[in-house]
């Protein structure tokens, strides 16, 4: 059965799928994309199956495999530690489907308000807000009212940032109780492909964590804080920073939490996260160690993503920010907590240092042996096969794998196996 599933039940889809893997397995020269990416084309092949098992849930394969692995939710919830290695192979498939897929909302019910891609726009469409009190694992259906057929306007207000606020109320609902509609955005009709499943497992590679973001209006920027040569949790702070994603005390008072958003460091003015970072009276001795510049040119400011903006253009210094900014959050925490925290008047110097101190510890690319040759695959003379093969060792998860790859003289495929 699971081999019938995998080839498809035609005798036709086949062949059409032998024909796509040798054209795509052939050599670069030949228009084909080498050997070194067939793992991740392996990978966008798999998520053919899945993106099937979520397109045909009607089918004899989806009921059969639902009951047994994974009765009461989605195949995102299926073990992987469980069944044939056939369909373990499969369940492979999963990662690249689950971070590309897009959810049309009908009635919520299977889309996850947090973590599952919904927001209409050009970009991933996860809610970035913060996540409300015990709804971590809440569906979208919980915001709609189904009598009115209409949004929970109010505590979609409450709950999300405005701008995703916005976006979820624009979206229209069903009027018939219809099934949330999973769609593929990055193909024109929506459907998966191999071939855009392929290019985004190599997108998703060359940006591994650039993925993580968000809301981004301007990729520059996004990419500016991911290149950042700092510590990864400075990244993440950096990101967080940039998408208004801190518990400040504005943030609080948006959720009900507190009454009042005055900062308890200068009593003057509201704390949002542009205050909490940047322009709060009590920081600018901070700031104008190294920053006096950009204290003058972001007066018009208005929110934290727009100082971030002009300080990731200079490219120098915008390490030495995201260090101190990410200090004086960290002894803000503290200082909430009750806990002792670095004084004001030393923050800009130990973040220097600090980050001096990671970049000295930080391996250069200089120190990186180069083995990499640039080979050209020829193909064989003729009534010849040629079969290349490569292995890697991974020795700290304790894997090891092979691929070889079987080619006749015009550079097709006979046989692959990984
Ligand atoms: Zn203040």
């Amino acid at each position: 059965m699971i081999r019938k599933f995998w080839w498809g039940q035609r005798g036709t889809r086949r062949r059409i799928h032998w024909v796509k893997w040798s054209k795509m397995c052939r050599p670069k020269s030949l228009g084909g994309m080498g050997f070194r990416e067939l793992q991740k084309f392996n990978d966008a092949m798999l998520g053919k199956q899945i993106w099937r098992f979520l397109q045909n849930q009607d089918s004899l394969f989806y009921k059969f495999f639902k009951t047994k692995f994974f009765p009461h939710g989605t195949i995102f919830d299926a073990k992987e530690n469980r069944g044939s290695f056939a369909w373990r192979s499969i369940l492979k498939g999963r990662e690249i489907i689950r971070r590309g897929l897009k959810w049309r909302i009908r009635n919520g019910s299977k889309v996850r308000i947090y973590g599952d891609s919904w927001l209409p726009g050009s970009w991933q469409g996860k809610i970035l807000s913060p996540v409300i009190d015990d709804q971590a694992d809440a569906r979208v259906y919980s915001l709609i009212n189904h009598d009115s057929l209409c949004w929970k306007e109010d505590e979609i207000d409450r709950f999300f940032v405005p701008k995703e606020a916005a976006l979820i109320k624009a979206i229209p609902l069903s009027l018939f109780n219809r099934e949330d509609v999973p769609y593929w955005p990055h193909t024109r009709d929506g459907v998966y492909s191999v071939r855009s499943g392929y290019r985004l497992c190599l997108d998703l590679a060359e940006t591994e964590v650039v993925n993580s973001t968000g809301a981004a209006d301007d990729p520059k920027v996004w990419k500016a804080i991911w290149r950042l040569q700092v510590p990864n949790r400075v990244k993440t702070f950096m990101w967080r920073a940039g998408n208004n994603s801190f518990p400040t005390w504005a943030n609080l008072v948006r959720r009900k939490v507190l009454d009042d958003a005055i900062c308890p460091d200068c009593k003057l003015y509201a704390e949002d996260n542009l205050h909490a970072i940047w322009s709060c009276p009590k920081l600018v001795d901070i700031w104008k160690v190294h920053f006096a510049q950009l204290q003058a040119s972001t007066t018009h400011c208005t929110s934290l993503l727009d100082v971030i903006d002009k300080v990731s253009m200079e490219k120098n210094s915008f390490e030495l920010f995201a260090m101190t900014a990410s200090a004086i959050w960290m002894r803000r925490n503290k200082l909430r907590l009750g806990e002792n925290s670095t004084p004001l008047g030393q923050i800009s110097a130990s973040a220097f240092d600090a980050l001096k101190e990671f970049q000295q510890l930080r391996p250069t690319h200089a120190q990186i042996p180069r083995t990499a040759r640039a080979v050209r695959w020829r193909p064989p003379s003729a009534n010849c096969v040629k079969a290349n093969f490569d292995g890697a060792v991974f020795s700290q998860a304790g894997l090891a794998g092979i691929g070889i790859i079987i080619r006749n003289e015009q550079g097709l495929v006979m046989a692959a196996l990984s």
